[in-house]
Formats: C-alpha cells, structure tokens, sequence
C-alpha cells in the first residue's frame, strides 16, 4: 500500500524537505503530498537512517499480551521492596551496608556478597528486598521510565543534623510517587544527636511521627553500631502488611531491570528484580529491546540459583545485549517471539526517542489533557533564589487555581534547578519555573532528554501571567 511523504516524514519524525531530497537521491520525483508505494518508502526510510518496520509491527506485541494473560494466576503475599533516600552523609550507604553484612544468609561463594545493585535479606518477620543504589536520581529514574518498584521509602535522616534540602526533596518524591515513609533517625551513637528535633523539624514537611499523633514510623538507629537496625527490620515488615502487598508466583516471570553491565567474561548481565511469577533458569525472555534465554541466575551472594520469585532480585545471564536500567522484562514460551518483540521494539524506540524531544511543551501537556476531564491539572516544579520569593510564587500561582484548572506547586524549593527537580518534572509532567535561578548541567540534560518545559523568570507578575495565559488559553475562558 502506498504511503504520503507527509505522512512518511512525520513518521520518521524529519521534515518533509529531507524526505523528498532523499528521494531526489533515489532518482524519484516526488512531492510532499505525493505518495509513494512500500517499497521504496522502505527504501527511503533505510537511506535515511532509520529501520523500516512493517506496517503488522504491533502483532509480536498483541502475541506477547496474550501470553501476559495467561501468567496472570493466584495472588499470593510478596516482599516489600525498599528504597533508601536522605540527605547526603546522614548514612544511607552505611546503613545499606550494615543490613547487608550483618543479615544476609552467606552464600556458597565463601559469603561475600556482591554489589548486583539490589539485595534481600530474611528477617523472622519475612523477606525484605531493598534497592541497593541509594539516593533520588535512581528512584526518580526508574519512576521516568515507568517503573513502579519501591513499595516503602527509607528516609534516613541523621540525628546530628535533622532535615536538610535533600531529605525535603527525598520526602517530595515520595508523596508524589504514592510511596509511603518509614523515618530511620540515624547516628543516635553520636553524643550530638536529637531524635526529638528531627521529629520536630519534619513536621513542617507534614511528616508526623506516631508519637505526635500522626501515623509515619520513625525508628531511632545507628548504623555504625547497629544499634536499632532490627526495629527498623520490624518497622518496614508492618508497613508491608499494612501494604498487602501480592503478585502471582506461579507461572512465567515479569519484572524490571536494575541494573546492567557488559562483564568482559560474561557478556551482558542484568540485576533484575521478578515483579510477579517465577523466573528460572531456561526461559526466553524479552528484556526491553533485547531478548535470550537465562543461561545462569546469580544471588547477591554470588550463588547460582535455579529460580526467583516476586520482589526477589537476580542477576541474569543469557541476554543478547546490555537492556537499560527501567526497562521491563518478561518470560515468553519461545525464542522467536522473544526476538520478535525485541526487534520491533528497538525499531519503535528509536522513532519515538525523536519524538519525544519534542514533546511536552507546557501547551501541549494542557491539551492533551483533553476536554474530557472536569478539571484540568497543571504541574509546576518552582525553584528560586530565596525562600521570600519561592513562598510567594507558590501561593501566588497554587490560588490560581478554581473549578476548571488546579495549578499543582509538586516540588519547590530554594536554589539552582537540580538533576533532581528535571527528574521530578520528567515523571510528572511538569513545568520547570526558575525565578533568578537556572538549571544546572545535569538537569539541563534530562530537561532536553526528556523535553521538558523550562521557564526562566526574573519578575513574579510575568511568572502568574504566563502561567495564566497557558491555563487561559486551553479553557477558552480568562481566569
Ligand atoms: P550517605 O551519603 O547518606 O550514603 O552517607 P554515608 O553512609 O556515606 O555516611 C556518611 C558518614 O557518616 C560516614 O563517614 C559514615 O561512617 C558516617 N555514619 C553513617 N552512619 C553513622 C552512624 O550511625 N553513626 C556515626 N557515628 N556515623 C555514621
């Protein structure tokens, strides 16, 4: 069947002008509006650069979902996975380290366990998995990439300090991902610490203790001595039931890659961690956009294990290349369908790379939102260079809201635009408002990467404006 040219380069995602010079190449005379038949549309696209995909692409996928209904089977109780987040130096690796030299089973490997970038550890309560890569940007990355993994946050904040900018961010990120809190008040062992002021100062974060009448648990500890780890042990095991948390743990696995590396003796290998269903040796899988058959699984003890279950992670070897940290896995019944799904991915990953850089601009978030909605949101990440400022932005633009729009301050705070903060807007859609502040280099990347909107403002009335005209000018009304 025949395609436009127009409609050829909006698919690759390049100007019309570009596609009809390369047809020029080719020795085809064709205009914008002209179409043009498969083949050379084919040709065209491998001359551009670009991996042609067949128009029945999105069969592989259709065959995956069916086989994902199948390993839908009885819900049973799973582990809590855990991520740790705080303020730099108030102990969250010492704390890591700490559960995973002291609780950890040893292994065959002689019991030196291995940094595969999760753990999990029994405790007479149950297992716990924790994510073993500390602090925001991996939490906020997995988040960006879709990947819901953290069922509890750790937030360690130590008692010789009490709240600092990245613990507010930490507790930011939390209440945005839905993830509840657990407080470690860390370094009680130091002759200078205050459980009693950090409770205190995180009140003003809307995070209460259980002892003020709220319901966040908090557990005083040292992770140099260990001193309080086991309470922390027991607090995250209540939490989880609290959480019911279940998957399936029959039939074929699916989860999400942690992390991955290509081993010089080994090849690709991917720490992944099974979300529901039992992974063993043996299966074909589809990991992102690669695929193999699991030659070996491997526990953090270094161990080889024949299989892994929900919320347990596991190094995995047998994959055809290295897959991305977010990205998903998940077993399928055969090898061709496994390459199958793989291929067309990559095909689709690569065109919607070019796409997505030019997406959510604030305006398109807007209509995109649609008239379907009662009341349209708008998400706002608002840094500035002091707090008088901030705070004023932040009421000025959160009372913009009324019936039809509600204006969402999600992250503020005081300073430049962190990898952080772009993180944050990333996943939630967010617009970046700098008031005589700008984005670092980091976040200057994951802006553009992710093509986030980013406002740079010296004057508070241009901010409410401009905010204004945006959510005017979707609702058709002046607000
Ligand atoms: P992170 O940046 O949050 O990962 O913090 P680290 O785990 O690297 O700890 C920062 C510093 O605090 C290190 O020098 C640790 O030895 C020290 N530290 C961590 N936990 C404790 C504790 O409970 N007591 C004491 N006295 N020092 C601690």
């Amino acid at each position: 069947e025949a395609i436009t040219v127009a409609d050829l380069a909006q698919k690759l995602a390049l100007k019309g002008g570009d596609v009809v010079k390369a047809l020029f190449k080719m020795g085809v005379m064709a205009t914008i509006t002209q179409s043009i038949d498969h083949d050379t549309a084919v040709l065209v696209t491998e001359e551009l650069g670009h991996k042609a995909v067949r128009a029945d692409a999105d069969d592989a996928e259709t065959e995956l979902l069916a086989h994902a209904e199948e390993i839908t089977g009885e819900q049973e109780q799973r582990p809590p996975v855990v991520t740790i987040m705080g303020h730099v130096d108030h102990g969250k690796t010492s704390l890591l380290d700490y559960i995973r030299r002291t609780k950890i089973a040893s292994g065959e490997a002689g019991g030196i366990t291995q940094h595969i970038g999760a753990y999990h550890v029994e405790t007479d309560k149950g297992v716990i998995s924790f994510l073993d890569t500390p602090g925001h940007a991996a939490f906020t990355q997995m988040r960006a990439r879709g990947a819901k993994l953290t069922d509890i946050v750790v937030l360690v904040v130590a008692a010789d300090d009490g709240v600092m900018p990245q613990t507010k961010e930490a507790i930011q990120h939390a209440k945005s991902a839905g993830v509840p809190l657990i407080v470690a008040i860390n370094k009680i062992d130091k002759s200078d610490a205050d459980p009693m002021r950090v409770k205190n100062e995180l009140l003003e974060s809307e995070v209460v203790a259980e002892d003020f009448g709220g319901d966040t648990q908090m557990v005083e500890l040292s992770a140099k001595t260990g001193a309080g780890v086991d309470d922390l042990l027991d607090a995250i095991s209540l939490q989880a039931e609290v959480l019911e948390l279940k998957a399936p743990v029959n039939g074929r696995a699916a989860g999400v890659v942690i992390e991955s590396a290509l081993d010089k003796g080994r090849g690709p290998v991917a720490t992944v961690l099974v979300q529901q269903g039992t992974l063993e040796k043996g299966d074909y899988l589809v990991c992102g956009v690669q695929y193999g058959r699991v030659r070996a699984l491997f526990d953090e003890t270094g161990s080889q294990v024949q299989s892994a279950g929900p919320s347990i992670p596991v190094q995995v070897l047998g994959l055809s290349g290295v897959p991305d940290a977010g990205d998903d896995f998940v077993v399928v019944a055969d090898e061709r369908l496994a390459k199958d799904v793989a291929q067309q991915r990559d095909a689709k990953r690569r065109e919607s790379r070019l796409v997505a850089a030019a997406g959510n601009r604030m305006e398109d978030i807007m209509a995109q939102m649609g008239a379907g909605s009662e009341q349209q949101v708008l998400n706002l990440v608002v840094k500035a260079d002091v707090h008088g400022s901030m705070q004023a932005l932040r009421d000025a633009l959160t009372s913009l809201s009324n019936d039809q729009i509600r204006i969402n301050v999600i992250g503020s705070g005081v300073g430049g635009i962190t990898e952080s903060d772009a993180q944050l807007a990333a996943t939630s859609k967010a617009t970046v408002i700098g008031f005589n502040v700008r984005a670092d280099a980091s976040a200057r990347k994951v802006i553009e990467g992710n093509g986030v909107d980013l406002r740079y403002f010296s004057i508070i009335y241009d901010v409410i404006d401009q905010v204004k005209q945006v959510a005017s000018g979707l609702l058709g009304v002046e607000i």
